[in-house]
């Protein structure tokens, strides 16, 4: 339907990706709660499996009706060629940087990046032979050119990071890697496509986790790859691209094909969908993806009340006098990537360095009232937590120092409260901690 195509993000948030009338005209998404479907007869059982009826489907390991309204609706949004929906952020994360380094090969990426991630890259992708060369910011253009060698297989940064909300420069990213051959990869989770979409300047594949604001109300895990579907991934720094792939072809036939000549441009994310999710899992239940599409459907609205909430609460505690240091790049007049990339406002994270010692840390989430206090962000409830014991536990000291991650710094994710509650309950929490 050429109408929808041409629409913008909010309409598209709600109706891309789904057809009524494919679906008994279900105005909701139905839960497709099914582990198979019928084949019918075994010509049609022929075709489905061998990717000639899109519209069926077989096993929901290979893909599920629910599940796949979520992935359109995604790529849609995001201006990607596909998309596809996994267990968790890090399944998504895992899942990208294996299909781009498979077989051994070296990522650039920075350190400023969530905990779970540093540890991946730092201790535990190694032990599969991709290596990653790390630099302390996303924007060190000169030391990520030195880094780049012939065996560099992807640039990987965090849009905004977290918990400091440094914004990396995108475009210049892109620039340096499509000059040395390789595809810049964007973890986008924390603006969601609706504050920024990386494509637009060049990115080749987001990752997300989308348990945080695409859901918007911590009710389940989940994660995506989109693919721009701009790279050419037949410049022969990627054999697991072009090599023929037995599933692909038709033995019989004597027919032969690589994800490449089968899929063209859309080869990433093909491959993502045919080898890691099919083969080792970690699938989408069509539960959570309804959960997640019902919450996708406010995604603007919700947004634009936490960035405004956020904006109010980083002014409050930038003059508290209990308040050493604020980190919120969204209020930064003069950041210029702030200016370029984030007109709608970076987001809803935030983080502080409290005066005095850890015991003042632990009063002041003792006596909140209307902040959670759990890991988590992207809810629509208010949360708080101290990152260095918590969700950034996984980070050497040495280089959490750099990022500003010391035992006193607390990252807030802003709801959709009243901002004056939230504040009052801040300035009570605070007072208390130093009482
Ligand atoms: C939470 C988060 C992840 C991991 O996502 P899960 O869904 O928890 O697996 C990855 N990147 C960022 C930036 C995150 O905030």
């Amino acid at each position: 339907m050429k109408i929808l195509e041409d629409c913008k993000f909010n309409t598209r948030r709600i109706h891309a990706g789904y057809k009524p009338s494919e679906h008994h005209f279900a105005s909701s998404v139905p839960i497709y709660q099914t582990a198979a479907f019928e084949l019918t007869n075994t010509q049609v059982a022929n075709q489905i499996v061998t990717g000639q009826l899109p519209g069926r489907f077989d096993y929901s390991r290979d893909g599920n009706p629910t599940v796949a309204v979520f992935e359109k609706r995604i790529a849609a949004l995001e201006g990607g060629v596909d998309a596809v929906a996994v267990g968790s952020g890090m399944s998504a994360i895992s899942f990208a940087i294996f299909n781009v380094a498979e077989g051994g090969g070296r990522i650039i990426a920075p350190t400023n990046i969530y905990g779970s991630s540093l540890d991946e890259f730092r201790n535990f992708f190694p032990k599969f032979g991709i290596n990653f060369d790390l630099v302390d910011s996303p924007n060190d253009f000169e030391g990520i050119k030195r880094l780049i060698g012939s065996d560099t297989k992807a640039i990987y940064v965090e849009s905004v990071a977290n918990p400091s909300t440094e914004i990396a420069d995108i475009e210049g990213l892109a620039k340096i890697a499509h000059e040395a051959g390789i595809p810049l990869i964007v973890d986008n989770t924390l603006p969601t496509p609706y504050l920024l979409r990386p494509f637009e300047y060049g990115a080749d594949i987001t990752v997300y986790s989308s348990t945080k604001g695409i859901n918007g109300h911590g009710n389940a895990l989940s994660g995506l790859v989109v693919d721009h579907g701009k790279f050419d991934w037949n410049n022969g720094h990627f054999p697991q691209f072009t090599e023929n792939e037995f599933i692909l072809g038709d033995e019989e036939q004597h027919i032969q094909h690589s994800f490449v000549s089968k899929f063209g441009n859309a080869a990433f994310i093909k491959r993502i969908r045919m080898k890691y999710v099919r083969l080792l899992g970690s699938v989408l239940g069509p539960s959570e993806a309804y959960l997640i599409l019902l919450g996708l459907e406010t995604i603007s609205e919700r947004l634009d009340k936490e960035v405004s909430n956020a904006k109010k609460i980083a002014e409050f505690l930038a003059q508290s006098q209990y308040v050493k240091q604020v980190f919120y790049s969204g209020t930064e007049s003069n950041n210029k990537l702030l200016k370029k990339y984030f007109p709608k406002g970076v987001g809803a994270l935030l983080s502080f360095e409290l005066k005095g010692k850890e015991s003042n840390v632990a009063k002041l989430i003792e006596n909140l009232h209307i902040f959670s206090y759990l890991p988590n962000i992207g809810d629509a409830k208010s949360l708080i937590v101290n990152p260095a014991r918590t969700t950034h536990r996984e980070v050497p000291q040495k280089i959490r120092i750099k990022h500003g991650l010391n035992n006193q710094l607390l990252r807030l994710s802003i709801g959709l409260e009243d901002a004056d509650d939230l504040i009052t309950d801040l300035r009570q929490g605070l007072e208390r901690a130093f009482y």
